[in-house]
């Protein structure tokens, strides 16, 4: 179902997390250290406003394409119109070239 280039980036992020997790108090202090956590509140109080998050969340929402993923996944044969599930080159009930 998943293809190998995204099972490997899952893995990979999955131990990226476990090592961040596992240093997560050296990463908190280095984060104080250098007054990034400073920096992100005053960030957060300057632009993160109730009515900025609002306005993000919309264009989010509006510029996803609903079922882009799902169209291509499913697909239809063009000589038996039967339904396809997943990228195939042949159909495979009548055998015709997609
Ligand atoms: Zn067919």
């Amino acid at each position: 179902m998943f293809s190998l280039g995204i099972r490997k980036t899952f893995v990979i992020t999955a131990i990226a997390a476990v090592f961040l997790l596992a240093n997560a108090w050296m990463l908190v202090s280095w984060l104080g250290d250098h007054g990034i956590i400073e920096w992100a509140g005053w960030f957060k109080g300057r632009f993160l406003t109730g009515t900025a998050i609002t306005v993000v969340a919309v264009m989010l929402i509006l510029y996803v394409k609903p079922r882009a993923s799902v169209k291509s996944f499913i697909s239809q044969c063009p000589v038996c119109d039967s339904k396809i599930f997943g990228r195939k080159n042949y159909c495979p009930d009548c055998g015709s070239k997609l």
